[in-house]
């Protein structure tokens, strides 16, 4: 199927089921636990099967993986209902990261044993890498041991916020320890495959996301490691890569999470206009207002300009020629869900009451903009990324 063929399939299939059953969705989402599943999300998955959409935007027909430029324009239409279409096509973070990094590293048995599984959605995985005691910012900064004993890694440490961990479909965890603490900063880390079950493993703690209890994909739950012993063949990658391995993870995971936010904008901006010319306000509409006629145009103005930047980010992605593309993609991901979810709290502000509650769709809108402002990196580290960069070049030249 041809990305611009795929486009129109999904499209459709967002029309009439994906933003059909958001209602049911967030009724779900509102009330779940970290080990329920709403059978919305399972119906859904039923149904993007048969219509050839599951895994579509994962692989396309002879399992070529999509570029980034054939991406951007799939995970916008996604990004309308951002929740509800990933678990519908298994784009679920961190499980369609968590099979990039298998299908890109993972060796061959580890791709029998976890790969085929997560494509299938049989099983889910969470990725755990940010600990309490350490800055989440910093990964460098992470003390999670990963220690060899004979042909066995044995693991000890805690981390949080892990997503996906508490769902009882949860069979696999990528964990990022140190391997060797003497080794140079860049070279000490490592990522290591443990099944959930494994003896030592404990899975509690969970933390709901302004109230969220994100049921939907397992809550984020503190997993504990105590002395988690599994064979030296669990090592996803070589030994000491963790670090590199994680950035190659999180790059692209970073522009398509930007990806996203510009459906987010779309939707956002659609129900903003909506609400302008349907609400009553004194003698006329609030689409006569001066102030809201400025959150329209400014809505439209930041989503052009964050739609051009992302899909030129895309094709310099695509071309990997770039030695400043991880600073592209901070000033993306710096910029992109604040200036989203400035477009989303004015829409919420049109509403009144209504655009705070569930049944409308830009609560949880709201929410995915505001959470990417820190993970997958906090604004402030992108923007020290641009800053560095720019200083940098500034000192290289004389003048
Ligand atoms: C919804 C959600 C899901 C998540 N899922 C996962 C997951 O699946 N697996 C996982 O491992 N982790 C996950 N995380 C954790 C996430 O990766 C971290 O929260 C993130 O990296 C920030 O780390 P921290 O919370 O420790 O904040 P800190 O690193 O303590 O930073 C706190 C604040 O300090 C400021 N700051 C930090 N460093 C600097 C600096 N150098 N300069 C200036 N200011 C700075 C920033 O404002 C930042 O927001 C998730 C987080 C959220 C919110």
């Amino acid at each position: 199927m041809s990305p611009g063929g795929l486009a129109e399939r999904l499209s459709k299939f967002m029309d009439e089921f994906v933003y059909p059953a958001e209602l049911e969705f967030q009724t779900d989402v509102v009330s779940a636990g970290p080990a329920d599943w709403p059978q919305v999300a399972d119906r859904l998955a039923a149904e993007a099967r048969r219509r050839g959409l599951w895994n579509a935007l994962l692989a396309i027909g002879d399992g070529r993986t999509l570029s980034e430029s054939e991406l951007a324009p799939l995970l916008e239409i996604t990004g309308w209902s951002p929740f509800l279409a990933a678990d519908a096509l298994n784009l679920s973070t961190p499980d369609s990261e968590n099979i990039l990094l298998l299908q890109s590293r993972g060796t061959k048995e580890q791709a029998d044993e976890w790969l085929e599984p997560l494509l299938e959605a049989r099983i889910r995985s969470s990725y755990c890498m940010t600990e309490p005691g350490a800055a989440g910012s910093n990964p460098a900064s992470i003390s999670t041991r990963i220690e060899s004993r004979g042909s066995d890694l044995v693991i000890t440490g805690t981390k949080h916020w892990c997503t996906g961990a508490a769902s009882p479909r949860c069979k696999l965890l990528i964990v990022l320890g140190v391997s060797d603490p003497e080794a140079p900063k860049d070279r000490r880390h490592s990522l290591v495959l443990v099944p959930a079950d494994a003896p030592g493993v404990r899975i509690d703690g969970h933390r709901s996301v302004f109230g969220y209890r994100e049921g939907h994909r397992g809550g984020r739950s503190t997993v504990t490691f105590d002395a988690v012993t599994v064979p030296r063949s669990a090592y996803l990658g070589p030994p000491g890569e963790g670090l590199s391995l994680a950035q190659t993870l999180l790059g692209p995971a970073r522009l398509h999470h930007c990806m996203r936010l510009i459906g987010v904008g779309e939707r956002a901006l659609q129900l903003l206009c909506e609400r302008a010319l349907g609400r009553r306000v004194g003698s006329g509409v609030l689409a006569d207002e001066g102030v809201v006629q400025g959150w329209i145009s400014d809505a439209r103005i930041a989503i052009d300009h964050l739609r051009a930047l992302v899909r030129h980010t895309a094709v310099l992605l695509d071309q990997g020629e770039d030695p400043d593309i991880a600073v592209r993609l901070s000033v993306l991901k710096a910029s992109a869900p604040g200036s989203i979810e400035r477009i989303v709290d004015r829409a919420i502000q049109a509403f009144g009451a209504d655009g705070l509650s569930h049944e409308l769709p830009l609560a949880m809108l709201w929410t995915y903009a505001r959470t990417l402002r820190i993970s997958d990196g906090p604004d402030e580290i992108h923007r020290r990324v641009v800053v560095r960069a720019e200083l940098r070049k500034a000192r290289a030249v004389k003048l």
